[in-house]
Parts: C-alpha cells; structure tokens; sequence
C-alpha cells in the first residue's frame, strides 16, 4: 500500500546515477543557433523590467524597500527592481526553511537530487540563454565567460553533485558475523545559510543547492551585484520541482541579514563564498555565539586568492603569453583564480612581452552585447574605485611602472583597461594584495635564482588558492610541485590557473583562500550531512558475564 504522507513507499531497488559527462560548450560563433536564441533573449531582457521579490517558503514576498539592478557596462539601464528583506522577512525565511526540514530531509535522496537532475536539464535546453543572458547583462560577462559559468559549471555541478550524493550514501561500514552495520547520512540539524558571491552565477546556484540535495534547508543570500540572475535561477529551480520552502532566496545587506541569520540558534552550517573579510567576520561571529547554537555550524568558506605564475627558462614563449592573457584579464580579473602576479625570468622577458603586448594590443573593451568584445566592464562603483586606486598607487609608486593599460573610464559604464604593472619589488603592493580586477604584475627574476622564487612565491601572500609554473624542464616541474605543495590547492602546470571544471579539477584552497573543501565534489558533499551510526545486533547478547569470570 502506497501510505498517506508517502510513510509507506512501494519502491525497492538500490539506485545509482551514472557517472556524468561535462556538459559541452557551446562556440556562439556566427551563423549557429545558439547565437541567434541567445541575441534574441538579450533583447527581450534588454526590453524588460524584472520585478524580484523575495521568495520565501514558496511565496513570493514584496517589502517595497527596493533596489534597482543595473547593467555594469551601461549604469544607467536599470534591469528591474529587487525587493530587500527587513528583520521580519529573514526570520520568515530561517521558520520557513526550519518548518520544511523534516520532511526534506526525509524525502528519498532519489527525489532529492531528481529536481536538481532536472533543473539541471532545464538549464541545458529552455532556459540556458536565459541564464546565459541574465549573466552577460547583469555581472557583464563575454559570451563564452557566460556559457562555462551560468550554464555549462551550474550544469555540471548539479549533474555531478546528484552522482557524488549517490557514492555517498553508497558507502557502508563493514559488518561482522552476527550485525549489520549501517550509516544514514541525515542532513545537519537545523538550517543551512548560503552567501554567494557576484562573480560566478555557477556558484550561486551550487551554494544553495549543494547542502539541500542532501537534505538541508537553506536561507540563500545572494550578492546584491548579481541578483537578477540569481532571480532567473531560483526560478529554475522552482520549475523543475523544488517544494516551497526547501530554498529561501532573501535580497538585501550581506552585513544586516548577516548578523540576523548567524545569531540563530539552529544556524547548522554556512556555505559561503566571497572575500577573506567577510569570511573571517563570519567565522568570529559563529565563535561569539558559539554556546548559543544547538549543533555545531559546519563553516565552509572559499574566498580570496593571489593567484601565480611562475615561469621557468624552459618555458614555450606562446603557452606563457596565453596563460597570463586569459588568466589575467578573462572576466576583468574578476575570478578568485585570476593570475595577478607573476615571476619572469630576465632573459624570456622581451620576447614575451612582445607576444604579450600584441595580445592585449589586439584585445577590445565594450559591452558584452557586442560579442567582438573580449573585455567587459568591472561588476560595481565599488569594485571601480578600490581597482583603479590600485592602478593610481602604482602609478606614482618608484618601484613600480605601469607597462599597459592604466587607463579607466565611468561615464557609461565601469570600464577598466587591462594593467600590467612591471616591479623588481617582489612585496610591491601589488604582488601581495588581492586586487579582484583586470591588473597583472609582473617581477623579473635572473634565470638562476628559480629555486629562490620557489620561496618568493611560497610566502609572499597570506592566500593558497591557485597557481601555475610554466617550464619545459621536467626537473623544474618537479621543484616547483614540491616546493609550492602549500601555495596553492589548486596546481597547474603549463596551464593558466583558471578554469577548473567540476569533475575535473576539483576547485578550492588553503591558507587565507578558504576551507578547501572543493566546490563540486564528494568532499564538499561530505560537510552536509552528519552521518548516523546505526548497529543493530541480531545475536544480541543475554548475559553481563564473560567467559573469562568462569571458575577453573
Ligand atoms: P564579498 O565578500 O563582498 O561578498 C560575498 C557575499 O557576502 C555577498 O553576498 C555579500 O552580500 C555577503 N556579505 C558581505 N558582508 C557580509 C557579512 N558581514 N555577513 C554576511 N554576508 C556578507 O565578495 P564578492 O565581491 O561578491 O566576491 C569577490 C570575492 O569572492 C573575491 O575575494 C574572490 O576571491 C572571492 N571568490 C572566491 C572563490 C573561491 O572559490 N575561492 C570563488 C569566487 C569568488
């Protein structure tokens, strides 16, 4: 009998999802179809005005405090208006997420991450340039940077999470004769808070979505840079099945709602991903309260880099040139894994440059609408003025001198030139401090002192997130790997140090860079469940004594 409130279920069968392949991506070149879809869905949200509100057990709740979003390359074209949440609405959306737990967290896993199976096939077919065009207009984002974020990682990441979650609750404890053993991976007790960043519109949807195909309930705050594709998402989400109250999206100050959701006693974990700061600020506040919480919050954070690369001699002029272009400059800088220093040995240097030059020579700025642009605009005012005073220190710095770029511009929209900055400082300003836009320092090093680099690199920033050694020379491979082992949790060689791809390069780093619990990956999973031991004993014993208080 198929039991009311699904207590009896007809199903047996020990499910598994296969392994998944990554989603491909789409070339947008001239003449396809995805270009001419995603041309038109550009218009029509160009066209339109997005109301958001917030959405909370299910409901959509307007407050009327509202914001507007703007397009980051044209300021003053407004995108829609988002509703912020007041103290009651955030204490709406923690009794929502909290009154949903039980039977989420007990809905089968099968069901769980079938609705994130779906929404992730939603967001490869019907809404894919929907998302794809929420992305480019709202953070300004070039084609292809929209396409492996807002659809091809978001994609993969729901695809590969569903497949880790199955291995997951496939792993059983070993049983001996006379008991069986088992391990219910239950979803943490009480609610999860999930703080995405502007940058990536992948990782908004994976914060969320993460720690619910586990069983948790969650109170999603996006940043208020990228709230209109994080609008579109939800709405993905809700499409392909999510019950109310599973995700609840709240709008508004990171700091205000913050400081709210953090001093509830049934806060069980934060998935956060942004600056070290705010991280940290986080974290402090979880120990002030930590006697107020009822479990443990589980505090997974990835956060800033100071990212590098490491040139060896050996290196291919060509490979070098393309690594520091795309991983300086794709997205504006704008990536937690963006080179944005890098070591050059004196003797590659002229001929690199010219290679280097003529790439950014060659490199055009502009709106993202225009897909001959390769460089968009930086996400906000904010961003704008903390990258361009950067540019200015630079500037008058004696130990320092900008070799391109430099220049800057905000009447229509928060445009920043592609800045290399070349030093002998190997703790210039810029070689230390995580920037977060589109400037590359360079410092050249005498070809002998490689191996000294190696402690250069190692200890010049408090952050471990990525980092790439460029050389021909296996043995220069070798010393690097080693001798950065720390420096990065993420390690590429003779690549740029961008563009990790879940399933492939599982992504996260150590030191200031965060919790390193790779996003996307059975390790991340792991941090959302609180796993129950459960023994039960079929030849239970039936007497306190044993043998050995026998009489001789
Ligand atoms: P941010 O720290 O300014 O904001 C991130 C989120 O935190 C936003 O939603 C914001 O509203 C919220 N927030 C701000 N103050 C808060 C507070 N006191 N309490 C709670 N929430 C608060 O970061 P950003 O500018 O959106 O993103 C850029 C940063 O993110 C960079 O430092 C970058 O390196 C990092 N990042 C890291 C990774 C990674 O995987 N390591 C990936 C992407 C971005």
């Amino acid at each position: 009998m198929n039991g009311r409130k699904g207590r009896h279920r007809l199903i047996s069968g020990r499910f598994t999802v296969d392994k998944p392949q990554n989603e491909p991506i789409l070339s947008y070149a001239p003449g396809t179809s995805e270009r001419k879809s995603l041309k038109d869905e550009l218009a029509r949200q160009l066209a339109d005005h997005l109301e958001m509100p917030l959405i909370i057990g299910g409901r959509e709740i307007r407050t009327g405090d509202t914001r507007i979003a703007t397009c980051p390359h044209e300021h003053s074209h407004v995108l829609g208006e988002y509703h912020t949440a007041g103290e009651k609405e955030i204490d709406r959306a923690i009794e929502a997420a909290l009154q949903t737990r039980k039977k989420w967290a007990s809905t089968p896993w099968y069901d769980r991450v079938a609705v994130f199976m779906k929404a992730s096939n939603l967001l490869a077919g019907t809404y894919r340039q929907v998302l794809n065009a929420a992305t480019m207009l709202g953070q300004s984002k070039n084609v292809f940077q929209a396409e492996i974020d807002s659809a091809c990682e978001l994609i993969d990441f729901m695809r590969f999470n569903a497949r880790f979650a199955a291995e997951i609750y496939e792993e059983q404890p070993h049983s001996d004769i006379g008991e069986w053993n088992r391990m219910d991976y239950r979803a943490l007790e009480g609610f999860v808070f999930a703080v995405s960043p502007f940058n990536f519109t992948a990782i908004a949807g994976n914060l969320p979505s993460a720690p619910a195909m586990l069983g948790n309930t969650v109170v999603w705050k996006p940043a208020s840079s990228a709230v209109y594709s994080a609008a579109y998402l939800m709405r993905i989400f809700e499409e392909a099945g999510l019950p109310p109250g599973v995700i609840n999206l709240v709008y508004g100050s990171g700091r205000t709602i913050g400081k709210q959701v953090l001093a509830h006693p049934d806060l069980a974990g934060v998935h956060f991903t942004g600056s070290t700061g705010v991280f940290q600020d986080m974290w402090k506040t979880v120990g002030a309260n930590v006697e107020d919480y009822r479990t443990y919050p589980r505090l997974v954070g990835e956060t800033g880099g100071k990212d590098f690369v490491l040139v060896h001699p050996s290196a291919d002029t060509d490979v070098i040139a393309t690594a520091l272009s795309r991983g300086a400059f794709e997205y504006q800088g704008q990536k937690c894994s963006a080179a944005s220093r890098a070591y050059v040995p004196r003797s590659r240097w002229p001929e690199l440059w010219e290679t280097v030059s003529a790439q950014l020579d060659s490199m055009k700025m502009g709106p993202p609408t225009d897909f001959t642009n390769f460089v968009n605009a930086v996400i906000d005012r904010g961003a704008f003025d903390n990258i361009t005073e950067y540019i200015e220190f630079a500037r008058t710095a004696d130990d320092a001198e900008i070799i391109a770029g430099g220049g800057y511009d905000d009447s229509r929209g928060y445009f920043i030139e592609p800045t290399v900055i070349l030093t002998e400082n190997p703790n210039f300003k810029t070689m230390v401090e995580e920037i977060f836009g589109p400037v590359l320092t360079i410092m050249l090093y005498d070809d002998d002192d490689f191996e000294a680099m190696i402690e250069v690199v190692d200890s010049t920033s408090p952050y471990a997130l990525t980092g790439s050694v460029m050389a021909r020379d296996r043995d220069a491979i070798d010393v690097a790997q080693k001798g950065l082992r720390d420096a990065a949790g993420n390690f590429y060689i003779n690549n740029q140090p961008t563009g990790a791809v879940v399933g492939r390069q599982p992504f996260g780093g150590g030191r200031a860079s965060g919790t390193n619990d790779k996003a996307g990956s059975r390790w991340n999973l792991m941090r959302w469940v609180s796993p129950r031991t459960i023994k039960e004993n079929m030849v239970p014993p039936t007497d306190y004594r044993y043998p050995f208080m026998d009489e001789e």
